[in-house]
């Protein structure tokens, strides 16, 4: 049996594998595709303290991971589908394997929201894409449409703009909700250009994206704008939010519009089960308070199996 298990391998999962495997604790992590969370889709973290010029968010989060083995924590990949959380041992049930431990982290973070209209998930990997790093080197001098007005669709379309001929941010109202300082980079960019009080009604093409209708949604006024002949495609960006993933505890854990209620040391309704991240209610969704609310739920879990096996 583990001391921790920890479900989630972003920022802070990784941190609370971290500080539980530095307390001797028996750790394990387990992530479901690669580690790194949201972040490995950065390509360039500027805002954490200490970051190296030019760090991504896979390097700072593979580096996170070599620490915390480095410390003890295990690693697996696997996927979680059942939980059994209210006993005094945790029972975790995932595809490949089953697991138990004196307290668990759910550290499982967010998704990308989708807009849900049509032809989105058709033409997904074929012009539509939610990641920049990932995706952005494909859109080498074509036309770009970043949908979205806060941080994410602001800063990502400064990174696109290093490799499409022209982007667009495309925003539901007439303000964005970008920090002031990333909006300045974006509106001194001159390949980003603005849409305003504008969504995506629907996405089409043959085989790749060819063609968006777009609504502007005070008048109602539909445009459609067609790849060139030349380019033969487009490329869209969607970064309208995230979606908490807390679907796999939901019938355990109390939520509030999806997010873990939780409170300061981490604790959420059932004892010993700890959460941390972007997947809790908190004022701030950043990989400086994912790490530190992974600090704070491994302590924490160290001090609750210290009071309740000992
Ligand atoms: P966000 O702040 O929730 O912004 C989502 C954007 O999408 C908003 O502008 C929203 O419009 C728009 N939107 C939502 N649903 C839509 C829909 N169905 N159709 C069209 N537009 C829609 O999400 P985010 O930018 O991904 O940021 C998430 C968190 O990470 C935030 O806390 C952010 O501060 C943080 N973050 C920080 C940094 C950084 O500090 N460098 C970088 C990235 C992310 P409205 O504005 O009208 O609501």
């Amino acid at each position: 049996m583990y001391d921790v298990v920890i479900i989630g391998g972003g920022p802070a999962g990784l941190t609370a594998g971290l500080y539980a495997a530095r307390g001797k604790l028996k750790t394990l992590i387990i992530e479901k595709e690669m580690v790194g969370g949201q972040i490995k889709n950065t390509s360039e973290i500027a805002n954490y303290p200490g970051a190296i010029e030019g760090d991504s968010g896979s390097s700072l989060t593979m580096r996170m991971l070599e620490q915390a083995k480095s410390f003890g924590a295990i690693k697996v990949n696997d996927d979680i589908i059942e939980m059994d959380l209210e006993g005094k041992v945790k029972k975790i049930k995932g595809k490949n394997d089953e697991y138990e431990a004196k307290s668990v982290i759910l550290a499982t973070g967010a998704n990308p929201r989708l807009m849900n209209v049509p032809g989105e998930e058709e033409f997904a990997g074929k012009g539509v894409s939610y990641c920049v790093t990932c995706d952005g080197p494909f859109f080498q001098d074509l036309e770009t449409f970043v949908i979205g007005g806060g941080d994410s669709a602001v800063e990502e379309a400064g990174q696109l703009s290093k490799f499409a001929k022209k982007v667009t941010i495309v925003h539901r109202r007439d303000e964005l909700r970008a920090a002031k300082s990333i909006q300045e980079d974006a509106f001194n960019n001159e390949k980003i250009e603005f849409m305003w009080d504008t969504v995506v009604k629907e996405i089409k093409g043959e085989g790749l994206l060819k063609t968006i209708v777009f609504e502007n949604v005070k008048t109602g006024e539909e445009t459609v704008v067609n790849a060139s002949e030349e380019d033969g495609m487009m490329g869209i960006f969607v970064y309208v939010g995230f979606i908490p993933s807390t679907e796999i505890f939901k019938d355990h854990i109390e939520l509030e519009n999806g997010y873990i209620k939780a409170n300061e040391n981490m604790e959420t309704n059932i004892d010993g089960v700890f959460a941390a991240g972007d997947n809790r209610i908190k004022p701030l969704r950043q990989l400086v308070t994912a790490t530190s609310d992974g600090a704070v739920a491994a302590i924490n879990a160290e001090k609750y199996i210290n009071r309740i096996w000992k």
